[in-house]
C-alpha cells in the first residue's frame, strides 16, 4: 500500500484520523466520505435506505397511510376476534402509537428536535395457546394494510447465535412485501413461541446457552433497530445483490407466547405481597382478598418485567418489549361465540360444505355448548374446536353423499357426546 499522503479531490482535505478517504485511480487523490455523501444526495435526492435515512418512497407510504383511531381499530377487531377486550384495547393503542410516531418522525423530522424522542414500543402478548394471539396480530396488519409475517422463535434455536438465522425473520417480511424493502421497513412481524427461547436457568451458566440466551441477544438487535443484512435467498428481484439492507427501526415487533409456568412465578411474587399487606393494615384486607382472587384466576394480569426475567428472558430483551398485553383463557361462552359469530366461523364453514350436497346443517344450542365443553376439557383453546368438529362431522360427511335424498342434518348435544348418531332428515 502506498504511504503517500492522499487528499480529497473535492474539498482538498488530507487524510487523517477524522477524515476517511476512498482512493481513486489517480495516485494521491480520492474522495472523502462527506463529499461522497453530498454527491449521492445531490444525485439521488435522498440517502440510501439505512438507519436515519428515509427514502421518498417510505415517506409517501406513511403519508398515504390511513391511520384509524384506537377505538376504530378495536371496533374492527371485534368483528373478527371474540372477547379479549382488554387485549384489543391495549394492542390498538400500541399499534396506533407506533404509526403515529412514525408519521410524526417522517413527515416532520424537526418535531423531535425538542429532545423528546418517542421510542418504539414493541408488544408482548401473553396468553394460553389458541386464545387468539396470532389472530389479533394478523387482523391488525390486514387493517393497516402493511406487510405482515409470522415467524416461530423455536426455529431459531438450533443455530441461534449465527446472526443470519435471526435475519431470516426479516427476509420473511420482505417476501410478504413482495420484495419491496421500503414497504417491509414499516411492516409488522409476529414472533410466535417467544417463551421457548427463555434461558433455561436463572443462574449464569458456564457454557453458552445457544438455544435461549444466544437467540435473545441476536433478536435484541433487530428489535431495537439496526440495519440488518438480509440474504435474499431465492430473491428473484435482486439477483445482483448479495444482501438486502433492511432498517428495522420502524418495524413493529409483536411477540407472543403461552409462557407456561409464568403464572406460578407471578403468584409466588404477588402472594408474598398480598400476605404482607394483610399483616400491615386491616383496612386493606378486603382489597387484598379481591387481589388474591384475581391472582388465582388470571395471574398473567399482574405480570411485571421482573417476572419475565425470572422466567428466563434476559433483562435487555424484556426491556425491549415495554407493552405487555395479557389474553385471558377462553371460557365456554367465548368458545360458543367463536363457533358461530365470526364471518368464517366453523359452523358457517360446515354449513356451506353440506349445502353443496343440498343438505341443511343445523346445530342445536346444546350441541354448541357440548362442543365448547369438550374444547375446554382439551385445554387448547379455540384451536381444539376444529378438531372436535372434524371428528363430529366425519361420519355425516362420509354417508351423506352416498345416502341420497337427505334434506337436513341435525346435531344435538347427545350426538356431540357420542350418545347417538346425528339425525338425518330425508
Ligand atoms: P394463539 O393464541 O395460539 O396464537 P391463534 O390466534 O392462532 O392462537 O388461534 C387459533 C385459531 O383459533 C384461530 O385461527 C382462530 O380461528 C381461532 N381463535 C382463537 N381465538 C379466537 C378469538 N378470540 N376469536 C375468534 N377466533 C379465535
Amino acid at each position: 500500500m502506498s504511504k503517500q499522503k492522499i487528499i480529497c479531490a473535492f474539498c482538498g482535505r488530507p487524510e487523517s484520523k477524522d477524515v476517511m478517504i476512498a482512493r481513486s485511480g489517480i495516485e494521491g487523490v480520492g474522495i472523502c466520505t462527506d463529499c461522497l455523501r453530498t454527491g449521492y444526495t445531490n444525485l439521488c435526492g435522498e440517502g440510501p435506505a439505512g438507519r436515519g435515512n428515509v427514502t421518498a418512497e417510505i415517506r409517501a407510504l406513511i403519508r398515504d397511510m390511513q391511520l384509524p383511531k384506537p377505538s376504530d381499530l378495536k371496533e374492527r377487531l371485534d368483528s373478527y376476534v371474540v372477547g379479549q377486550d382488554r387485549a384489543k384495547k391495549a394492542l390498538a393503542v400500541a399499534v396506533y402509537n407506533h404509526y403515529k410516531r412514525l408519521k410524526a418522525k417522517l413527515e416532520n423530522p424537526a418535531a423531535e428536535e425538542d429532545g423528546v424522542e418517542l421510542e418504539k414500543s414493541n408488544v408482548l402478548l401473553l396468553g394460553p395457546t389458541g386464545s387468539g394471539k396470532t389472530l389479533l396480530a394478523k387482523t391488525l396488519a390486514r387493517m393497516l394494510n402493511v406487510p405482515f409475517c409470522i415467524c416461530d422463535a423455536t426455529t431459531l434455536t438450533e443455530a441461534g447465535y449465527v446472526g443470519e438465522d435471526v435475519e431470516n425473520i426479516i427476509l420473511r417480511l420482505v417476501q410478504a412485501a413482495d420484495y419491496s424493502v421500503e414497504r417491509a421497513q414499516i411492516g409488522i412481524i409476529y414472533v410466535d413461541e417467544i417463551d421457548k427461547i427463555a434461558r433455561k436457568t436463572e443462574n449464569v451458566s458456564i457454557t453458552r446457552d445457544v438455544s435461549g440466551e444466544g437467540v435473545q441477544q441476536a433478536l435484541l438487535k433487530i428489535l431495537e433497530g439496526t440495519v440488518a443484512n438480509v440474504p435474499p435467498k431465492g430473491g428473484r428481484k435482486h439477483p445482483q445483490q448479495e444482501y438486502l439492507q433492511v432498517d428495522t427501526s420502524n418495524i413493529l415487533f409483536i411477540c407472543g407466547g403461552a409462557f407456561v409456568g409464568l403464572d406460578k412465578v407471578i403468584q409466588r411474587r404477588c402472594g408474598k405481597q398480598v400476605l404482607g399487606f394483610k399483616r400491615l393494615e386491616a383496612g386493606v384486607e378486603q382489597k387484598a382478598e379481591a387481589d388474591a382472587e384475581a391472582l388465582r384466576t388470571n395471574p398473567l394480569e399482574f405480570c411485571e418485567p421482573e417476572d419475565l426475567i425470572r422466567f428466563g428472558l434476559i433483562p435487555e430483551f424484556a426491556g425491549r418489549l415495554p407493552v405487555t398485553v395479557n389474553l385471558a383463557p377462553l371460557d365456554k361462552e367465548a368458545l360458543i361465540r367463536i363457533l358461530t359469530e365470526p364471518r368464517n366461523s366453523l359452523v358457517r364453514q360446515y354449513q356451506k360444505l353440506l349445502k353443496m350436497d343440498g343438505v341443511a346443517l343445523e346445530f342445536t344450542p346444546d350441541a354448541l355448548e357440548a362442543i365448547a365443553e369438550k374444547a375446554v376439557e382439551r385445554g387448547t383453546g379455540a384451536r381444539g374446536l376444529r378438531a372436535i368438529m372434524e371428528e363430529l362431522m366425519l361420519g355425516v360427511m362420509y354417508t351423506i353423499p352416498s345416502e341420497g335424498a337427505v334434506l337436513a342434518c341435525r346435531i344435538d348435544g347427545g350426538a356431540v357426546r357420542g350418545e347417538h348418531e346425528p339425525e338425518l332428515v330425508k
